[in-house]
Order: C-alpha cells, then sequence, then structure tokens
C-alpha cells in the first residue's frame, strides 16, 4: 500500500530471484559466492549451517540485477529442522528459477525437490557439485539427466564451469511478458491525469514506485501525463484545454477525487492498476464478495509483503479496519502479518479472508504463488486499494476502465453489493 516505505524499499520486484536448493552440505553456500565471484554467503562443513533462507543481491552477467536465494537443506531433520524445510520451501515461492545443487545420486529428496519445483512452475537447471572429486564424477550427471532438464558439472570451490551455469540459467528465464500498466487504457498522444497526495506519508522529495510506473509507462507509448497534488485538481482540469482520457488516483484520497472529476472521464486508482498488472483483479472481487458475507467477530488476516514500521495512523493497522466499522458497522478480529515471507498455513487457520497490501516489493510471479497459496487454502483475498475505494462507494466506477479495457472479462458480470447502494447489487461490466 501506498506509504512512506514505498519509495524506499530497494527494487526487489525488478530482480530476477534464483533459488538455490538441495540437500544439505551439497554445496548451495559455496556455490553462491562462486557465482557472486565473492565471499558473500557463509561456508562451512556441518550440515545445515545455513538455517534460514538468506537473500543476497548482486548484478550476474547476462542475467541483470538478480537476488540469490540461499535455502536451508531441505533434508534436514528433526522439529527444528522441519521448520527450516517449511522456510526453505516458502523461499521457493519467490523464485523465478532455481539451481538444485546436488553431490550423490538421486534420491527421494531429489525426487520431491523436483515435484516441487514443478508443481510451482519453477524453472530449473540441476548443478553435480564436486565434479573435481574423482568418485562424484561417475555417472552423476548421467543419472540425473533422466529428470529431463539442463544438468551441469560444476565444482564450486574451485568455481569451475560457472559461466555455463548461468548461461544455461538464463536461457531457462521466461521471456519478460510485458504488461502495460495503464497504457493500454490510453494510446498514444491521449492524456492521463495522475493524482498523487503529498502528505505525511509521502517519502520526502520523490514520488512512490506506483506513480513512478505509471508516468513512465504512459510516456514510454507516447500519451501525456500530468502529475498534481489532490487539492489542485480541480483546477487542473479546468485550466487544461485538451481532452483528459483518464484520472489515476491514489487509493486513500479516491472519495475526494471522485467528486471532483466529471462523470465522463474514466477514473481509477494506481492499486487497481497494480493489481490488474501484477495479480489477480478477479480473485479481489471474489474477495469482496467474501467480504460482504463477514460478521462481527469473524478473523481476517491482514497480510503486508515488507516489514515497515507501522505508523500511528497506519493504513493496514490502523485506517482499514477503522473504515471497515465505520461504513460496514463490522467488528473484525484481525491477525497481522508482515514481512517478506507469505503466512504459514497453520497461522492464517480461521481466518476468513485475507486483507493483502498492493505488494510493490513483489514480482508478478511472487504474487501470483501467494495468490495460488491463498487459493489452495481456500481463503478469498481482497488488495488494500480495491477494498478502500469499495468502502468509500467508488470501486465500481474506478474498475470499470480495466474491465472496458482490455482487462480478461472474468468476472462475468460478477455482482457486489457496493455501500451506499442501498442494497442493490450492482453488476461489474
Ligand atoms: S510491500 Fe506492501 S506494505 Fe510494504 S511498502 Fe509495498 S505496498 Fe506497502
Amino acid at each position: 500500500m501506498t506509504s512512506l516505505n514505498e519509495g524506499l524499499i530497494p527494487h526487489t520486484a525488478f530482480r530476477k530471484h534464483i533459488a538455490i536448493v538441495g540437500r544439505r552440505n551439497v554445496g548451495k553456500s559455496s556455490l553462491i559466492n562462486a557465482i557472486a565471484g565473492q565471499d558473500i554467503a557463509l561456508v562451512s562443513d556441518v550440515p545445515g549451517t545455513t538455517t534460514d533462507p538468506v537473500y543476497k543481491t548482486l548484478e550476474v552477467k547476462p542475467l541483470g540485477p538478480v537476488t540469490l536465494i540461499d535455502t536451508p537443506g531441505l533434508d534436514d531433520e528433526g522439529l527444528l529442522g522441519q521448520k527450516r524445510v517449511e522456510r526453505a520451501k516458502r523461499a521457493l515461492y519467490k523464485a523465478d528459477a532455481a539451481i538444485l545443487v546436488v553431490d550423490d545420486k538421486p534420491g527421494p529428496f531429489e525426487d520431491f525437490i523436483v515435484n516441487l519445483l514443478r508443481s510451482l512452475n519453477i524453472p530449473f537447471v540441476i548443478a553435480v557439485n564436486k565434479s573435481d572429486i574423482a568418485e562424484k564424477k561417475q555417472q552423476l550427471a548421467m543419472d540425473y539427466k533422466t529428470f529431463g532438464v539442463p544438468v551441469v558439472e560444476v565444482a564450486a570451490t574451485k568455481k569451475t564451469n560457472m559461466t555455463e551455469l548461468v548461461q544455461v540459467l538464463s536461457s531457462l528465464m521466461p521471456e519478460e511478458e510485458e504488461r502495460p500498466l495503464v497504457a493500454h487504457l490510453l494510446g498514444p498522444n491521449k492524456t492521463a491525469v495522475l493524482v498523487v497526495p503529498v502528505d505525511k506519508a509521502a517519502p520526502k522529495g520523490r514520488l512512490i514506485m506506483p506513480q513512478v510506473e505509471a508516468i513512465r509507462d504512459i510516456i514510454d507509448h507516447g500519451g501525456v501525463a500530468v502529475v498534481t497534488r489532490p487539492p489542485e485538481l480541480e483546477e487542473t482540469l479546468k485550466k487544461l484545454s485538451y481532452k483528459v482520457d483518464i484520472v489515476v488516483t491514489d487509493s486513500q484520497v479516491v472519495m475526494d477525487v471522485d467528486k471532483v472529476v466529471p462523470p465522463e472521464i474514466p477514473l481509477t486508482t494506481f492499486s487497481i492498476l497494480e493489481a490488474a498488472n501484477k495479480s489477480d483483479l478477479t480473485m479481489f472481487l471474489e474477495g469482496i464478495e467474501a467480504l460482504e458475507k463477514l460478521q462481527n467477530d469473524d478473523c481476517v488476516a491482514v497480510v503486508e509483503a515488507c516489514s515497515h514500521v507501522p505508523t500511528c495512523d497506519d493504513i493496514g493497522r490502523v485506517k482499514i479496519p477503522r473504515w471497515i466499522e465505520e461504513k460496514l458497522h463490522l467488528k473484525l478480529q484481525y491477525k497481522f502479518f508482515a514481512g517478506k515471507e507469505f503466512p504459514e498455513a497453520e497461522n492464517l487457520e480461521g481466518c476468513k479472508l485475507i486483507i493483502h497490501c498492493g505488494g510493490c516489493v513483489l514480482t508478478r510471479n511472487m504474487f501470483m504463488r501467494r495468490m495460488q497459496l491463498a487459493k489452495r487454502l481456500d481463503l478469498p483475498v481482497v488488495n488494500y486499494g480495491m477494498l478502500i475505494s469499495y468502502l468509500h462507494g467508488s470501486l465500481e466506477k474506478a474498475i470499470k476502465p480495466l474491465l472496458s479495457g482490455g482487462y480478461p472479462p472474468a468476472t462475468g458480470g460478477k455482482t457486489a453489493i457496493l455501500p451506499g447502494s442501498s442494497g442493490v447489487s450492482t453488476p461489474f461490466k
């Protein structure tokens, strides 16, 4: 969600995330050091040295900016070991690609990891490590070729074959799908007015990521972006002598902006554009429907994808619960989660809805895997922005440009009762 932190967070959403997985002591950390060309991961002969996933950001040619995720061994044992395995598995939900490191014949663990990677649609290469040790050479690469994925023999401690490994990995990376944020709703020579609140929550001297991305997307596609603050919006619209084709606003001021924007000008929010761009608008609409069925004392999970320091008027912890109570007269129980990892299933037990932040630090892959997890748990999800628009009676208007502008019409006439509509079902079309 728009917050002080959003503009300050490193651009993890633009980095490829590569998970290094395998059993304990196969040389995963050594491999990370060899790829990086420097000692950035702790290496030890003691099995299980990496107890939590460790994230290392670096530049790797030809991949560009990447985050390497050093994961604990997936064969860890005992109660603590199982916890580490769980964390390693959850770290995989962030991966765009993976390297499975092995140093012995394939066994049930390798089968398990391969199946896990396949079930998550994560492309991967198998690195047969310690290929400098004579007895390890025999047959291993051949054995692993039966998995039907590229196999590269490496010796991490001697940095042997790193270039080949990275090149193979690079060839597996899915092509970047071009997903315009707002340009597909406009086209060349069209004008968008972007409404950007500059309040206490705004980072000093800069715009936040969704705002920057929207401006870049518009000008990249030959459009015109006019940026203004909410108090100047009315005057800005009057002054413009040419047609405004869309107004995009921060969700938190959507209700004020809606009052100013003439009905003939399409209006949407940065959050809705982001939701359509990197997650699943249809699932979020289902989340709104689930919200409508909630009753007092039902439990909902508020999930944020980073652990920023909450402010006294924090959007997830304070404003959203307050608005839900004011607008829907619902007193709910809240569980709050913040951080890189999606909450574990056991912690979401009893929750009837997930209210998720905008996920500015997440790649589309990461967000979609979070949605998959929620689906598996049969938990509906809505994001902050759509929820705020809904609570302020502006969702129907704000989502319209997306539904009529080429977003997959998966809602199929889905209905939702909007506050202030006197309980009348309003089809989103
Ligand atoms: S990850 Fe979520 S909570 Fe953190 S700054 Fe981005 S939108 Fe806000």
